[in-house]
């Protein structure tokens, strides 16, 4: 008889897993603590809940990575997916859905599966054998989230998001800012250049604290505490402590000079520093926040350097539990301490339903190939999923790793030696090369 497949938690990841394994001919347990034992952000005891919006964001497929996170999906059989498309309400070029319709489908659907079973109850300990997912989500609760910390080690696992804007690195005006390490720290010339500087005069700067104080700030949820704040202040915050305060702490311009004009000393420096190995996206250094989105862009685009900015993720600061997935998972999603265990969701890392649900297709396809005794690679870089698992499985840097929307940024640039395209152009390449690669992918499965 086939082993059966336990799969911990039946939210977005854990719903997609669960269906993709039983359509390859493996039985499922899916292990819900809902409605028994409940979160602060879920109101029912349906699987694939939506916690807050009810969009799956954009739909486009050629231009956008998150369109072609769902045309990845759809090509592989995704139920999210297709109960998403039945549910679907007019939303300009978004995927919105009914939320209570799209949840009770995707319940309903499972329950039926002949190879679907629905066990209600909390996994509060890591399992000793068999094969298992766990896919519990940025509210993965105490007694489990414990668990995994005793197992992967404290500094593992996080409780909170602090995530810094990040922005594209060509996007980056490079004739105001240049390439520094403070001090010139480093061995090599490469660690010595790693960071990017954007210089600010002071009238620059009273400037930009004005409008980092007036700007729109989103409120603290219910279970989202302040203690938190010790570790990681938000920048607004810094500046609401006293307008020099950021000249102290991340904006502090000291040990640089500015390449452009190295006689005169910038009053306050902005460093950006590199977030994954394609050297394609920049984080802000410190500058976690919770200014609204609009406001960030308009703020952030005042830093000298930024004014034509693309961001890869705009910041912000949540309750979230994950794990440092490029030091503790490999390529095929497996605790390298217990590789009968697989992690997948929102807790490996990936940022957004969508993103979450790619990353249960994966898991649940690799654990099944698994039992069924084949071996399931990961599909390619240059791929929406494959971009993500390359991305938190090894592509990110670990010492600074934070959760992560699909981007482009993720890609293999498609650019390197040809001549500039504009980049819409761009997109549509990423895109089509994706697709070719992503149906090859799924073809040597079949
Ligand atoms: C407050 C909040 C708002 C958000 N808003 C958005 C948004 O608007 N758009 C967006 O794209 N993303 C949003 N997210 C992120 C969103 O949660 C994830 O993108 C997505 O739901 C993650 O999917 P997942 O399957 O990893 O986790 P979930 O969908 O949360 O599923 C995890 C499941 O595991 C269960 N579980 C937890 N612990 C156990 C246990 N020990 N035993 C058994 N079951 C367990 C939970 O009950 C839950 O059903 C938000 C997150 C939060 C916390």
């Amino acid at each position: 008889m086939t082993q059966e497949l336990h799969i911990v938690g039946g939210g977005m990841a854990g719903s997609e897993a669960a269906w993709q394994a039983a359509e390859m001919g493996v039985p499922v347990v899916v292990h819900e603590m809902r409605p028994h034992v409940g979160t602060f952000a879920h109101q029912t005891g349906n699987l694939a809940e939506m916690v807050c919006s009810n969009s799956f964001r954009s739909d486009d497929d050629e231009r956008n990575a998150v369109g072609l996170l769902h045309w990845e999906m759809r090509a592989a059989n995704g139920l999210l997916m297709a109960m998403a498309e039945a549910h679907r309400l007019p939303a300009g070029g978004a995927l919105a859905v009914d939320r209570e319709a799209f949840a009770a489908a995707v319940t309903a659907r499972l329950r039926a599966h002949p190879l679907v079973r629905v066990e209600p109850g909390e996994i509060t300990a890591l399992p000793e054998d068999g094969h298992w997912i766990i896919a519990t989500g940025p509210l993965t609760s105490g007694t489990l989230a414990e668990a995994i910390r005793a197992e992967t080690g404290a500094e593992s696992l996080a409780f909170f998001d602090a995530i810094a804007p990040i922005v594209y690195a060509e996007s980056v005006d490079m004739s105001v800012a240049w390439m520094q390490s403070r001090y010139d720290k480093g061995e090599t010339v490469e660690e010595q250049t790693a960071y990017m500087n954007c210089p600010m005069t002071k009238a620059q700067y009273e400037a930009f604290i004005d409008a980092l104080l007036a700007a729109e700030k989103t409120e603290f949820r219910e279970g989202e505490t302040a203690g938190y704040f010790d570790g990681c202040l938000p920048i607004e915050v810094m500046a609401e402590r006293g307008r020099e305060t950021l000249r102290f702490g991340p904006m502090k311009p000291v040990g640089l000079t500015n390449a452009h004009d190295p006689q005169v000393k910038p009053y306050a420096v902005v460093q950006l520093r590199r977030d994954n190995k394609l050297g394609t996206l920049y984080n802000i250094v410190g500058f976690q926040t919770k200014m609204k989105y609009g406001a960030q862009t308009t703020v952030f685009k005042m830093i000298p350097g930024l004014q034509d900015a693309s961001f890869a993720r705009l910041g912000g600061i949540h309750r979230n539990t994950f794990l440092n997935s490029p030091t503790l998972l490999d390529d095929r999603m497996r605790l390298r301490s217990r590789p009968h265990i697989r992690f997948a969701g929102q807790v490996t890392g990936v940022e957004g339903y969508v993103e979450s649900a790619a990353m249960g297709l994966l898991a649940g396809r690799m654990a099944a190939a698994e039992i069924l005794g084949r071996d399931l690679p990961p599909p390619p870089a240059d791929t929406a999923t494959g971009a993500l698992i390359t991305h938190i499985t090894g592509g990110a840097e670990a010492k600074t790793f934070q959760p992560m929307n699909v981007n482009f940024g993720l890609f293999p640039p498609i650019d390197a030696k040809g001549g500039r395209r504009g980049r819409k152009d761009r997109y549509k390449a990423y895109t089509d090369r994706a697709k070719e690669a992503f149906s090859q992918w799924l073809a040597d499965q079949s």
